[in-house]
């Protein structure tokens, strides 16, 4: 179920341009909409991975 909380991502929390470039958007980010401490984890055992 999607919150239509955001005018610009309508609650997707992602924002995909006309070239097809999907990023995160940024109002949610600013905003805290946006789960950071979900994605630093993410992001972390990324770069494990790498190294
Ligand atoms: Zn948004």
């Amino acid at each position: 179920m999607v919150t239509d909380d955001c005018p610009k991502c309508r609650g997707k929390r992602t924002i995909m341009e006309k070239d097809g470039t999907v990023h995160t958007c940024f109002d949610c980010l600013i905003s805290g909409r946006i789960d950071q401490h979900d994605k630093k984890i993410k992001s972390a055992e990324e770069l494990r991975i790498k190294l």
